[in-house]
C-alpha cells in the first residue's frame, strides 16, 4: 500500500474510470475501481479505502446507495461524480454524506484539485500531524502546531480531539464525516473570529495555499450543507447555538463562551 493508501473508482464509463484512475494513480494512490455498485461497495470494504470517487449513474445501484451502504463502514473521503450541473444532485450528494462533488463533464484540472483535498486527508497515524499541514501558512501554522501538542478543544461541552479526529458532546461521542470535523476543527480554532464562507471552502478542500483557486456559489452552498449537517449531529439549537453561529451574508463564528 502506497502511503496516501487506497483510493477506489466507481464508474461504469470506461473513459471517465480511465481518467480518474489515471489522475488518481499519478497522486500517489493505490487505484481499484468497479463498474457497478455492488461490486463498489465490495471493493471499498475489501480493500479499506480512504477515498472514492462514486458516479451516481450506475446499472444496478446508483451512487446514492452505494454511498448510503459505504458509510455504514466507512469514513472515506468520497466525491460524488453527478452526471448534470443538477443543483439538486449535488445537493443530495452532500446531503447523503458525500464529502464533495464534482459535474460531468469536467476537466482533469478540476479533479485534481479535488485530489488535493482528497490528499490532505489523513490517514489516523501517531502523530496526529495530517500530510497537508506543512502547506497551512502563518498563525494557521503556529495554531495547527499548538493543536497538535496540547490537543484537545474544548468549548461549551463539546471537545474535539484533532489527533484521534473525534469528537465528543456532553461526553457522547458524535459520527462526523471528514469535512464536518474539519470545519467543525476550523471555526474551534478560530476561537470567535469570523470564517467566511470562501476561507471554510479551502478548509474542506484543503488548498489554504492556493489563495486564487476559484471558489463558486456551489462551493459555498456545499459549505452550507455542511454546516447544516453538522448543527443536526450535535443536537445544536437553531435559535440558541452553543457552537456554530451564523454571520449573516458572510460566514460562521464560534458562539461565545457559556459561563
Ligand atoms: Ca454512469
Amino acid at each position: 500500500m502506497t502511503d496516501l493508501g487506497v483510493a477506489v473508482v466507481v464508474e461504469d464509463d470506461e473513459d471517465v474510470r480511465n481518467l480518474v484512475e489515471a489522475v488518481l494513480s499519478q497522486a500517489g494512490f493505490e487505484v481499484h475501481s468497479a463498474a457497478g455498485g455492488r461490486e463498489g461497495v465490495d471493493v471499498v470494504r475489501s480493500r479499506d479505502a480512504s477515498v472514492v470517487t462514486l458516479d451516481v449513474g450506475l446499472p444496478d445501484i446508483d451512487g446514492y446507495e452505494v454511498l448510503r451502504q459505504i458509510r455504514q463502514f466507512s469514513d472515506a473521503y468520497v466525491v460524488m461524480l453527478t452526471a448534470r450541473t443538477d443543483e439538486l444532485d449535488t445537493l443530495t450528494a452532500l446531503h447523503t454524506g458525500a464529502d464533495d462533488f464534482l459535474s460531468k463533464p469536467f476537466r482533469p484540472r478540476e479533479l485534481r484539485a479535488r485530489v488535493a483535498a482528497m490528499m490532505r486527508r489523513p490517514r489516523q497515524d501517531a502523530t496526529g500531524v495530517a500530510p497537508g499541514d506543512a502547506l497551512v501558512p502563518g498563525l494557521e501554522a503556529a495554531v495547527s502546531a499548538a493543536a497538535v501538542n496540547d490537543s484537545v478543544l474544548r468549548h461549551n461541552g463539546l471537545a474535539l480531539n484533532p489527533d484521534t479526529r473525534s469528537v465528543t458532546v456532553d461526553g457522547s461521542a458524535a459520527t462526523l464525516t471528514r469535512s464536518e470535523f474539519d470545519l467543525l476543527h476550523a471555526l474551534l480554532k478560530g476561537a470567535g473570529a469570523v470564517r467566511s464562507k470562501t476561507e471554510l471552502v479551502r478548509v474542506v478542500r484543503g488548498d489554504y495555499y492556493r489563495a486564487d483557486a476559484y471558489i463558486s456559489e456551489s462551493d459555498e452552498r456545499a459549505v452550507e450543507v455542511h454546516i447544516g449537517n453538522l448543527r443536526r449531529k450535535l443536537g445544536e439549537d437553531p435559535l440558541d447555538p452553543r457552537w456554530l453561529q451564523t454571520v449573516r451574508g458572510v460566514g460562521y463564528r464560534l458562539a461565545p463562551e457559556r459561563v
